[in-house]
């Protein structure tokens, strides 16, 4: 992958909107493949043509077939297995995914903004927050622990985003948590959240902010935020 335009457009410094027609042709094979998925052409459990074969029948280059697959896998509607093939996963419960956009691009871009937010949202959070506030955290962090148990990771997203917004309304000013609300609708990432991981980053934060360590809380934020980006990404490149 190591001449992905996708990704070598994220982690360099060159404009991120380089490249648009092959991104556009991307875009609409992934489409393509949706409305097949859709329109149960393709159902669970089936294999994807092979690259060549895609490539022959919609009349693109290798290149836009990857980031294709790329896309449909970071949305969870395809898996990848190595040596095997592409195959359509069963998406139930999500429905399937809107990529009407830059989907890997969004993201990233998303968790960026988040990271300068959120690391300043948790310091102030540790200073101020109130012992009721702690509680609603301390809720929130539970009912994450719970889905990871019962395995309801389609409700992973929206639990992720209410533990991260409570923290935001801890910090004490509500400037905070508009923008965290404004962003909740294109908050991308939370598609897909692994929650076993991200637990284990979600309590260093809480015990931060419950001992009133604004430092420790800004730096597990950052952790956190800094991670959720590079598992994006790894999720991305496979
Ligand atoms: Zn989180």
């Amino acid at each position: 992958m190591k001449n992905d335009p996708l990704l070598s457009a994220i982690s360099s410094n060159e404009p991120h909107r380089e490249n648009k027609p092959q991104r556009n042709l991307a875009q609409k094979l992934v489409q393509e493949i949706l409305h097949k998925i859709e329109n149960k052409v393709l159902v669970p459990g089936d294999k994807l043509p092979k690259e060549a074969d895609i490539m022959q029948e919609h009349g693109v280059s290798r290149t836009v077939v990857r980031e294709a697959l790329q896309r449909l896998q970071a949305s969870g509607n395809v898996e990848t297995r190595h040596g095997i093939g592409t195959f359509v996963l069963n998406n139930k419960g999500q429905g399937p995914m809107d990529l009407s956009f830059d989907y890997v691009n969004d993201a990233v871009e998303i968790l960026e903004l988040r990271i300068g937010l959120e690391v300043e949202i948790a310091g102030l959070a540790a200073l101020r927050r109130t012992e009721e506030q702690l509680v609603e955290i301390r809720k929130a962090l539970d009912a994450l622990r719970a889905i990871d148990r019962n395995g309801h990771v389609s409700d992973a997203g929206s639990a992720d985003f209410n533990f991260h917004l409570l923290i935001a309304k801890s910090a004490g000013n509500h400037y905070f948590v508009d923008i965290m609300q404004h962003m909740e609708n294109s908050l991308v990432p939370r598609k897909r959240i692994d929650v076993s991981h991200v637990n284990h980053e979600h309590e260093e934060v809480y015990a931060a902010i419950e001992r009133g360590d604004s430092y420790a809380a800004r730096a597990a934020m950052r952790l956190h935020l800094t991670n959720s980006r590079e598992r994006f990404l790894k999720l991305a490149r496979k």
